[in-house]
């Protein structure tokens, strides 16, 4: 199976040749830790396999957040930790896309604009649900960042799982209709203004050409269950890299294959190109260091804690249920088990770095 680590290794050193000194370093870093992800460079465990008498061993993960070996692990740990944020109410998926036109001064300006697209659209979301056609109370959100299209392409944008209730001022508990949170068409100027208001004060504002005041952003909502399922939803979502392993076809003579869902049609295509093209198409979604990628808002931020127990006290008279579920993940990761007969492993001794056994 081809995977990005093999195409780095491969094809990785003549790209770092080429390009390397105006590369940045955290683009470096992805390829090393990618390229070293569960291999003897990262140490690991020595294991004994009594079914097959055969030695195993056992490599550390590389813990990068843009690595495509690791996303599952973290997407299942992350979901664990998410057990006391569920709300025991029906969820909405909502998308905020950045304009085209923004996108060279995003590249160039990440932090500032990536910022600014988690204000703007967090903040106008909120503002609508208020209105006491829609919710009429504070929202909970959680929204995380991505970069790309199925073809790798740069393309910001942001998912937020919202509640699709709220708590009023004076304490009470409001629903949103079960199939239906706010109305896109009125979310998006508002969210356009927004943007608008917090660019003008940076120096990038007379940058972008004045036309995208003018046309619609895209926003789009639906409906995605409740609880526990919704949050299930989101997590591949929170932890998706690029491109996932499994999308990859081929790696033969200098050319990379993979499949993508064509968003139109929902047909399945592939995309051919060269290994320098798809490594640069996927290094321009390394995010900048210490960005937080996934960001909560209104009942689900932290600042809020009272609120959301509140709204948990609230919500468990009325419904019964939630309390006692627990959060399982999808695949989780059981204990050891021997790649090629599946028995029991019993560990040896850990491995030291880089030292091949
Ligand atoms: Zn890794
Ligand atoms: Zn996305
Ligand atoms: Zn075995």
């Amino acid at each position: 199976m081809v995977e990005v680590a093999e195409i780095f290794r491969l094809h990785g050193p003549t790209y770092r040749e080429k390009f390397g000194n105006r590369m940045l370093p955290s683009h470096l870093r992805a390829m090393q830790d990618i390229e070293q992800c569960r291999t003897a460079s990262l140490g690991g465990q020595l294991y004994y396999c009594a079914q097959c008498d055969q030695q195993r061993y056992s490599y550390h993960s590389c813990k990068n957040r843009h690595c495509p070996k690791c996303q599952n692990e973290q997407a299942n740990e992350w979901l664990q930790q998410q057990k006391d944020l569920l709300l025991p109410t029906h969820h909405f998926l909502v998308t905020f896309t950045l304009p085209a036109e923004l996108r060279a001064v995003a590249r160039r300006h990440q932090k500032t604009i990536y910022n600014l697209l988690f204000r703007a659209s967090s903040a106008a979301l909120q503002q609508l649900a208020q209105d006491p056609r829609f919710v009429g109370g504070r929202v909970g959100m959680v929204g995380v960042l991505h970069t790309w299209t199925r073809q790798l392409l740069y393309h910001p944008h942001v998912h937020y799982l919202v509640t699709g209730a709220g708590l009023t001022d004076d304490g009470h508990w409001r629903s949103s209709r079960k199939n239906f949170l706010v109305p896109v068409k009125a979310l998006s100027p508002i969210f356009r203004a927004k943007f608008r208001d917090a660019l003008k004060q940076t120096e990038l504002f007379t940058q972008i050409p004045s036309r995208i005041w003018r046309k619609d952003w895209v926003v789009h909502s639906e409906p995605v269950g409740s609880g526990q399922p919704a949050f299930q939803y989101l997590a591949p979502y929170i932890f998706r890299v690029a491109i996932s392993n499994n999308r990859l076809r081929s790696l033969e003579h200098g050319a990379v294959t993979f499949a993508y869902k064509e968003s139109a049609t929902d047909q399945l295509k592939h995309c051919t190109l060269t290994a320098e093209e798809f490594i640069r198409r996927f290094l321009q979604h390394v995010l900048p260091p210490r960005f937080i990628k996934v960001r909560y808002y209104g009942l689900l931020s932290p600042a809020y804690r009272q609120l959301l127990l509140k709204a948990r006290q609230l919500l468990s008279t009325t419904t019964s249920k939630l309390k006692s579920q627990e959060v399982k993940t999808a695949n989780s990761l059981g204990p050891l088990s021997c790649p090629h007969c599946s028995g029991p492993l019993t560990l040896l001794a850990p491995i030291a770095r880089g030292r091949a056994p």
